[in-house]
C-alpha cells in the first residue's frame, strides 16, 4: 500500500487518484489529502469536494463506484418534470 511521502500516512485510492488528477498523472509517489491540501494551500474540504466531483464525472481513476450498477441506472427512474442535464466530460 502506498504512503503519503510527507507524513507516511497510508493512502486510500481516492488520494492517489486526486493526486494524479491535480498534480501528476504519472506520479510514483503521492500525498494524502491533508498534505495535498497544504501543498495547494486550500482547505482539505476542497480536496474532498474535488474527489467527489471527479467521481461523479465517472473518472476511471476513482474506483469507488461499482461499475456493475448499470441495472440501477437513472433511465429506469420515472420521468421527472424537469430533466436534469447530464454533463459528460
Ligand atoms: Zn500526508
Amino acid at each position: 500500500m502506498s504512503q503519503c511521502y510527507q507524513c507516511q500516512r497510508p493512502l486510500v485510492s481516492d488520494e492517489i487518484a486526486i493526486y494524479r488528477k491535480m498534480v501528476d498523472r504519472g506520479a510514483g509517489r503521492f500525498l494524502c489529502k491533508t498534505c495535498l491540501a497544504a501543498y495547494f494551500s486550500v482547505p482539505e474540504e476542497l480536496i474532498e469536494k474535488k474527489i467527489e466531483q471527479f467521481r461523479r464525472q465517472g473518472c476511471l481513476l476513482f474506483a469507488a463506484q461499482p461499475l456493475n450498477g448499470e441495472s440501477a441506472s437513472k433511465e429506469t427512474d420515472p420521468p421527472q418534470k424537469e430533466r436534469k442535464k447530464h454533463v459528460n466530460s
